[in-house]
């Protein structure tokens, strides 16, 4: 069922049994996996069907310390979310992401990578990809050609990964509109959320729109699903009660902002040609060289992998953190779009068909969790009156030399094998330089600004993404994340939600 939340009488009293706050992969998941449970589901979602200006620069905020995208340009506000223009590479976070790691400051899950797998199966399906398989050699039984580099196995190997550009907005638009038991409000964005006396609980949440009204919501269940620094900013915005936002008796909410780094790190020169198939972006199946678990030990390194590019491709590419500045998101979208284009082009012209030897490889890292990266509110409001954000995005050593150490090993590996010779970038070749690169580019990936962790003072949710403190608040989304692992995280954030979402079954029902 679909209400528009502009149509309803001025103050409006919506009411179900649970709540989710955000229509992108988060929310959409949870609401379709309680379709079937006979509970009444309200889905309030602040965007509309497509994209509106008005609407993106709700999201706008300002950004200090490392070179970050304009924040409006990070996140879709309006159904479907961000999966409206994600790119759709999937992998899930390997054992050690989980584990306590003493050369990683506050790192260790409250929960394994076991007790996700069940949630991993489900999301493979929510994202419409294939088999929960990550294993080369289940592919190498699939697809042919799927030749892995002959590296020493105790050091690197081959994190495999799935694709699939699943556009929720339009995947799940039908369904949840047809639905009878999911209540789809547009046009309805959370602007505050009241507890009741001591705090112990959310008694209703504020909508407003740009028509002007305001409504109250109601439910027993409360998920917040509007990703990491939407869900992290309203409760920071939530003051009228508690002066440093709900859940933030501890100063952690939005604090250990993380990103993936995603950054040209290194070139491979093969000294014969080798087919590269398993390496290659071509909607298949592909891996990326990974650093094994006893070398991320001994080396006291952050997790992180090397993907090939070719050289004569990456060579024409504009560093995307410099492309996408700038206020118009869409036109610059669309500049960074026609810069892959012309890369492809020019390569082409430029191979005439030979075998690739030369490769680019990008680093994919982990960021280490900081408190000092961080969003808080800005001094300046949005058009509903919600302050906007402000973002610190920083950056540590351990990013830096595990990024260093990552490429040394595969480097030394590659020469051992006779494989190919390896080139650092210059801004890794002096151990004592710790400047970043213009073109040190992120995933767009926001993680860690309400973590968990079953201590509150060193979390904002438990492991069953409980908002500390108030016994029906969830969040869902990769702000859970207590660290954000090598992969992209959107496959192992809908494996957390429908896993917050199976717990929610058992109280409610
Ligand atoms: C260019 C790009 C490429 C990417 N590629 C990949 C990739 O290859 N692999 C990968 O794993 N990830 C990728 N990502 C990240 C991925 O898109 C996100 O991880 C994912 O969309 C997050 O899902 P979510 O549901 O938590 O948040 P979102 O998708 O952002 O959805 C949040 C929803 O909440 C709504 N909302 C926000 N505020 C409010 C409010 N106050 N009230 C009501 N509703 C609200 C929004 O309108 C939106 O619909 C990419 C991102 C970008 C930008």
């Amino acid at each position: 069922m679909h209400i528009d939340a502009r149509d309803l009488p001025n103050h409006s009293t919506i009411e179900g049994d649970i709540c989710i706050v955000g229509a992108g992969a988060a929310g959409i998941s949870i609401a379709l996996d309680w379709s079937k449970t006979g509970k009444k589901v309200i889905l309030l979602e602040g965007g509309g069907f497509k994209y509106e200006s008005q609407l993106q620069d709700l999201y706008k905020g300002e950004s200090t310390g490392q070179q970050y995208y304009p924040l409006h340009g990070t996140r879709l506000h309006y159904f479907g979310g961000t999966t409206g223009h994600w790119s759709g590479f999937c992998s899930p976070f390997d054992d050690i992401d989980f584990t306590k790691r003493d050369w990683v400051p506050d790192s260790g899950w409250p929960i394994s990578k076991e007790d996700l797998d069940p949630f991993y199966i489900k999301a493979q399906k929510a994202l419409q990809l294939g088999p929960f398989e990550y294993d080369l050699s289940y592919w190498q039984k699939e697809i042919e050609n799927l030749n892995a580099f002959p590296l020493d196995k105790k050091v690197v190997w081959n994190k495999m990964w799935q694709f699939n550009r699943a556009r929720f907005g339009n995947l799940y638009k039908e369904e949840i509109v047809n639905s009878n038991t999911i209540h789809l409000y547009t046009y309805a964005n959370v602007v505050n959320i009241l507890a009741n006396e001591n705090v112990s609980q959310v008694k209703s949440l504020e909508v407003k729109n740009h028509a002007g009204k305001t409504h109250t919501v109601k439910a027993k269940q409360f998920i917040l699903a509007s990703g990491a620094i939407q869900n992290a900013r309203m409760l920071l915005t939530s003051n009228s009660q508690v002066k440093q936002g709900l859940g933030n008796d501890n100063d952690v909410v939005g604090r250990y902002f993380m990103e993936h780094l995603e950054i040209s790190t290194s070139e491979l020169w093969l000294l014969k040609p080798f087919p590269t198939d398993l390496y290659k972006y071509n909607g298949k199946p592909r891996a990326e060289l990974a650093i094994t678990t006893e070398a991320q030990l001994e080396n006291k390194i952050l997790n992180g992998t090397l993907s090939l590019n070719p050289l004569s491709y990456s060579k024409h590419l504009t560093p995307r953190m410099e492309i996408l500045q700038g206020d118009d998101y869409k036109e610059r979208f669309e500049n960074y779009k026609k810069d892959l284009v012309e890369a492809g082009e020019k390569a082409k012209l430029e191979n005439s068909g030979s075998i690739e030897r030369a490769f680019e490889l990008d680093v994919r890292i982990e960021q280490a969790p900081n408190p000092n990266s961080r969003i808080t509110l800005s001094a300046e409001k949005d058009a509903l009156g919600v302050p906007r954000i402000s973002l610190h995005w920083d950056l540590t050593d351990l990013d830096k030399n595990s990024i260093r150490k990552i490429n040394q090993l595969v480097g030394i590996e590659a020469g051992k094998a006779n494989l190919g010779r390896m080139k650092l970038k210059d801004f890794l070749r002096d151990e004592n330089d710790n400047s970043w690169p213009a073109d040190t580019n992120a995933g767009w990936h926001h993680m860690g600004t309400t973590r968990m962790n079953n201590d509150p003072k060193k979390g904002v949710v438990n492991e069953n993404c409980q908002v500390h403190g108030i016994n029906n608040l969830h969040v869902a989304g990769s702000g859970c994340f207590t660290t954000s692992g090598a992969a992209n995280p959107t496959l192992t954030l809908v494996a957390l939600s429908l896993r917050l979402s199976d717990y929610l079954k058992e109280k409610i029902i």
